[in-house]
Formats: structure tokens, sequence, C-alpha cells
């Protein structure tokens, strides 16, 4: 259940210096006070936290579980900032503390994994309060729970609606990877972006050049328990289209 969970009341609201602390700066005078999307979120003369982050997060990892993507695309993207979320309190502990570890392990002035971290949060609620509109570069939904029965497929983390609100946080040019083991997940997750009409899937050609596709395979823990056992991987990317122009 996540009746414990709080969300951000809006991007402006959420605490990212504390989690990129090596990316947080003072918020200036100007930054501070007269940011407008900040203002019009805020309607409790509530007070400004001291710290914001240089740049905004760009990847998330929804459902990441123990993080092996996070941590194996970290260092590949150093310059970019990646948040996993996971609904599980343990397994978003087990992560915030590698990540602890991991950044205590290249302590200053190596700045490894200063660009990753991990929220609990439930992903099928409040998204956009977390990440402003067009904010990612990147989605992935890597081996969601299948929610095999007809009378669960509610649960499933791709639909219709929930694509609008990933079609929402994602720029014009940005990416969703999804991959799974379940032949019938890879079908439901397909039809659901191919009808949607923010998203057009990525070639084949396109997703063999991207190297995170490759990390998406072999790094995240489902992923590596289906080579062990010589399952199979279906794979679907899809892009955030420009929204249509109306005359
Ligand atoms: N992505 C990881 C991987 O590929 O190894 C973990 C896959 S695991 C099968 C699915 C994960 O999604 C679990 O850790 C589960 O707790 C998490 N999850 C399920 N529903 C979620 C939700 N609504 N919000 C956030 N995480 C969720």
């Amino acid at each position: 259940s996540d009746h414990a969970l709080t969300y951000p009341r809006g991007p402006a609201d959420m605490d990212w210096a504390s989690l990129y602390p090596a990316h947080a700066v003072e918020k200036t005078g100007e930054g501070a006070g007269d940011d407008e999307s900040h203002d019009r979120d805020r309607d409790d003369g509530e007070k400004e936290k001291g710290k914001t982050i240089t740049k905004p997060v760009e990847i998330a990892d929804i459902g990441c579980g123990f993080g092996g993507l996070l941590f194996a695309l970290a260092p590949k993207l150093p310059e970019t900032l990646i948040v996993g979320m996971e609904i599980r309190t343990s397994v978003t502990e087990y992560v915030q503390e590698k990540v602890r570890a991991l950044r205590a392990q290249n302590a200053a002035p190596n700045t490894a994994y200063q660009n990753v971290a991990c929220i609990r949060a439930n992903t099928m609620k409040f998204l956009p309060n977390f990440f402003a509109k067009a904010q990612l570069a990147k989605i992935f939904l890597c081996f969601p729970d299948p929610h095999f029965k007809q009378r669960k497929h509610k649960a499933r983390i791709v639909s219709y609606t929930l694509n609008s609100e990933y079609a929402f946080v994602l720029r014009p040019g940005g990416v969703v990877y999804t991959i799974t083991d379940v032949e019938d997940l890879h079908v439901w997750m397909r039809g659901h972006f191919e009808k949607h009409p923010s998203f057009e899937r990525v070639s084949e050609e396109d997703e063999a050049a991207d190297e995170c596709v490759e990390v998406m395979r072999m790094e995240t823990e489902e992923g590596k328990k289906v080579e062990r056992n010589g399952g199979r991987k279906f794979v679907a990317c899809f892009r955030r289209v420009e929204d249509p122009r109306w005359p």
C-alpha cells in the first residue's frame, strides 16, 4: 500500500538538492523569489528551501527495483541527472544505501554516482508532481510487473492514460524504453504506445545504435535473470513526437 507516501505539490516543491548534493547550489535572490512556475504552484507562503540544483533531472527509471540500470547508466552519462522511482520501501532504501556507498568510495574530487538517486513513489500516481512538462529526455520501463490476469490489467504501468502522463513529462524527441520477457505484455505496451498520438515507434536501426538499449537488456536485475535462464527479451522504444500545431 502507498498510504504513507507523500508527493511534492508540484515539481518546484521537490527537494532535488538533497538528492544530488554535489549538484546543489544556494538559490540566488532572483531564483529564490521570482521563479514564476514556483509562485504559481504555491499558495501558502511556505518558506523557500535554501538550495536548488544546477540542472534538471532528465532520466527516470520507473519501477527501478534494485537499481541495476541506474548504476550502469550513471557512469556512462556522467553529466546527466538520473532518478530511480520505486514503490517498495525496503528496495528504495537498498538503492539509496548503495548510492551513498558508491559516492563515499568515489569521494571528491571524483564525482562518480553524484548524478544518480532513488525516491520512493507510486509512479502510477502524480508523476507530473515530480517533473515539469517536457523535462525528461528518457523514461525507462524495464520488466514491469506483468499482472497477467485480465482483471489486473488496470494495474499495468502502461495504459492510454499513463502514456499521456509520460508524454507530458517527456520532451519532444525524448524516448520511452520498454523491455519485458512476457510477450503478452510486450504486445500490450506496443499497442498502447502505437495508438497514442504523442508517440512513434523508434526504428530497429535507431534502437540498435542506442547504447541505453544494451544497458537495459544486460544490466537490469531482471535482464540478467532472463539471460541466465535463456529466456527472450522483447524491447520496444517510443519517441515523443511534437505536439500538433493548432491552426
Ligand atoms: N526495473 C527493474 C529490473 O528491470 O530489474 C525491476 C523490475 S521488477 C519486476 C518491477 C518493479 O517495479 C518492482 O521493484 C516493483 O516494486 C516496482 N513497481 C511496481 N509498481 C510500481 C509503481 N506503481 N510505482 C513504482 N514502482 C513500482
